[in-house]
């Protein structure tokens, strides 16, 4: 049995939620899990079809050099953007998910963050989900493109810090999310296709519809992350 077996399985166990939850068209999405602990993580191998994906065909990376520890096939081509996100999020991130779900893309192509315009965002989101910079063509073409689109996001965190942030849209991409664990971040995932959803029909209802007061988006978000959460059972809060 593999070193990594555990961390190979939470890894594949976390992809197929993506198809199960229709998260994705194609082939067009990935899930990375990290062992922080071991410095490494597993992610799904490149365009291979979620019908015939296995557990064994994940790819064990490590964190520091993105050297191959396991695996036979090819990572997925985005594995530098989790990679620069593992490195600059730590523990934060147990977990990186990247999908093209059509309403997130939709934002994402628009190059505009996603206002929280309701309790349903509040609860996942701290505020408005972020999005980067459109890439300069020195950082599309030099050659290190999805490592530079990780730098462009973590360019944008540092940009927002200290506020806590799960989701963020690449312009004219995509989003990247992430969480405790695997099935974590898919649920952050989900979570956003719902909200950029409705967002995009509240504008389309009334096109100046305003964002939630302060004190809405506090007790949304805050009853259900951080130090003072109470909702649901205690072990709902793996973070
Ligand atoms: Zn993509």
């Amino acid at each position: 049995m593999s070193a990594y077996q555990s961390l190979k399985e939470e890894c594949y166990e976390a992809n197929l939620l993506l198809p199960h939850h229709r998260l994705i068209d194609l082939t067009f999405g990935n899930v990375s899990v990290a062992d922080h602990a071991r410095g490494m993580f597993a992610i799904k191998p490149s365009g291979v079809d979620y019908d015939h994906l296995q557990a064994a065909d994940m790819v064990v990376v490590e964190t520091d050099s993105g050297a191959v520890l396991e695996g036979t096939m090819r990572y997925s081509s985005d594995t530098p953007t989790h990679r620069r996100l593992y490195q600059a999020l730590g523990k934060e991130a147990g977990a990186v998910v990247h999908t093209h779900s059509r309403n997130a893309v939709a934002w994402a192509q628009a190059g505009t963050a996603i206002p929280c315009l309701g309790t349903t965002h509040a609860d996942y989101f701290y505020g408005e989900v972020p999005v980067t910079r459109p890439m300069t063509a020195g950082e599309i073409g030099g050659g290190q493109y999805e490592w530079e689109t990780g730098n462009v996001i973590v360019e944008r965190l540092a940009q927002l810090k200290p506020v806590p942030i799960s989701a963020i849209l690449v312009c004219g991409h995509g989003p990247f999310v992430w969480g405790g664990g695997g099935k974590k971040a898919v649920e952050n995932a989900l979570a956003l296709e719902i909200i950029a959803e409705i967002a995009l029909k509240t504008i389309q209802i009334r096109q100046e519809s305003s964002t939630i007061s302060r004190a809405l988006l506090d007790k949304h978000y805050l009853r259900k992350h951080g130090a003072g959460a109470y909702y649901g059972q205690v072990t709902d809060h793996p973070e």
